[in-house]
């Protein structure tokens, strides 16, 4: 596979309108960009010819926040709020580190194939095997091609401490000096930015974690030069229990915490308050929507007008696939774009197409500390850029980021490279035999049936604390 070639006559984005240019990538960086009417590449023999007339280039989009080994729980679980769907959630989790493989890999198909070409992995660790476990998604990442920044979810408190109203649970047993040590060794094993997979720290949100172990994630996050990534106000049980742990703002309390920084990204934020904002935009946080996970769970619809008035940057997720229930960029980008236009009447404020893909590649890129990068077509930068075949949109005059991202046409994404290298192609995954992403499958009749008891122990206090005018408990 080279990482030298010559694309040419492709569309690129100007500030206004499409230039078509040519672009030649050495070594993975993009060497130089020419408008085809002046265009000083002489082709030599030896320099391989990418055609991309009438086609659209872009750089790939971040997938801000997944659980890959959720892939194994599509379509599973029934309709509920977040804190009761975790509880089915855990009951149904894949024990097996080919699972946890299988899950990395399927999850880089499908955001390759839905135009991303990096993915934040907030990823379930197998207990007592959370090594092997972060070596299996590094392998599958690694075969794929794609970049990675994973972050190990941990916690040091039990599940039912994310809720408010005090819900007695059996103390959770790994300490934070403990959970720490382990963030660290996988850090020292794996962590390896130049080769495309990073580790970041990932407390899994305020609403299970101590202050220890969130100061720790930061101090540990410093010590490293490392991505920090954690839920954040994801429900509105959420809020309460910050009200109830810190008396006020889980933002104001992260900030306090040190947590907050331009390498810190979170997830959902569905649930800020007005004086969050300048505080976030202040840190350079990014604030990671999931608008297909946000309606699924029945969490809200995250404030993103108000979050980009005050200056915040903004980057799209899709969210594990357990609450999506798939891995389509695309998709979280069209609703993610057209879900505030009910929330605002004045039309100026709305997110245009063109600005939805500048946040779910500039902002996607700034999320995950690669704004240096990736996430421009700019010399320089990595050649991690998608290839969109839009024949649609050459009957009329339409505009190309408008058909793509309300449109949303299928089978649009063609080629895409991560740091020059072909990895997708006619729509097809050339790092994946196609069989390796079905042959984990097992028969339908031989599937072990989950039992879902967890739900029980949490169901009747959810309802109490979150529904209290409901006589059905
Ligand atoms: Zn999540």
């Amino acid at each position: 596979l080279s990482r030298f070639f010559l694309l040419k006559n492709v569309l690129i984005l100007q500030d206004e309108g499409y230039q078509e240019v040519s672009i030649l990538v050495n070594d993975g960086v993009i060497q130089a960009i020419q408008p085809v009417a002046a265009s000083q590449v002489e082709p030599t023999p030896d320099l391989p010819i990418v055609d991309g007339q009438h086609k659209l280039l872009l750089p790939g989009f971040v997938n801000g926040h997944t659980h890959s080994s959720q892939m194994w729980q599509r379509g599973l679980i029934e309709p509920l709020p977040l804190e009761l769907w975790l509880a089915n959630l855990i009951d149904s989790s894949p024990q097996e580190l080919e699972q946890i493989y299988w899950g990395a890999l399927s999850t880089a198909v499908e955001t390759l194939k839905s135009g991303g070409t990096c993915l934040t992995d907030h990823l379930t660790l197998l207990p007592g095997r959370e090594l092997e476990s972060v070596a299996a998604v590094v392998r599958a990442y690694r075969q794929v091609g794609i970049r990675a920044l994973i972050a190990p979810l941990v916690q040091d408190q039990p599940l039912g401490a994310g809720l408010p109203g005090r819900l007695p649970t059996p103390p959770q047993t790994q300490t934070a000096a403990e959970v720490l040590q382990l963030i660290e060794t996988i850090v020292q094993e794996f962590h390896d930015p130049a080769s495309g997979i990073s580790i970041g720290v990932g407390p899994t949100g305020f609403h299970r974690c101590s202050d220890a172990l969130l100061t720790g994630s930061a101090e540990l996050s410093q010590r490293y030069g490392l991505c920090r990534h954690t839920h954040l106000l994801e429900t509105r049980m959420q809020h309460k229990l910050a009200q109830e742990k810190y008396g006020g703002s889980a933002v104001q309390h992260l900030h306090k915490l040190g947590f907050l920084n331009n390498q810190t990204s979170l997830a959902h934020c569905v649930w800020l308050e007005p004086a969050d904002l300048p505080l976030l935009a202040e840190t350079g946080a990014t604030v990671v929507h999931n608008p297909v996970s946000n309606l699924r769970l029945g969490s809200g619809i995250a404030p993103i007008l108000d979050c980009l008035a005050a200056g915040v940057n903004v980057a799209f997720g899709c969210d594990g696939a357990a609450s999506n229930d798939g891995q389509d960029l695309l998709e979280a980008i069209k609703l993610g774009t057209m879900l505030h236009n009910i929330t605002d009447p004045d039309y100026r404020h709305w997110i245009t197409p063109r600005r939805a893909i500048q946040l779910a590649v500039s902002g996607g890129a700034q999320g995950v500390g690669l704004a240096d990068q990736i996430g421009k077509l700019a010399v320089g930068y990595s050649a991690d850029f998608v290839l969109y075949n839009l024949p649609q949109s050459l009957l009329a005059q339409t505009d190309l980021i408008q058909f793509l991202v309300y449109a949303k046409p299928a089978q649009t994404v063609e080629r895409v490279w991560v740091k020059g290298q072909l990895l997708v192609e006619a729509g097809n995954v050339l790092t994946v035999e196609p069989e390796q992403v079905t042959q984990l499958f097992p028969k339908r009749d031989q599937a072990h049936r989950f039992q879902f008891d967890t739900i029980r122990s949490l169901e009747s206090h959810y309802r109490k604390v979150a529904l209290p005018e409901s006589e059905d408990l």
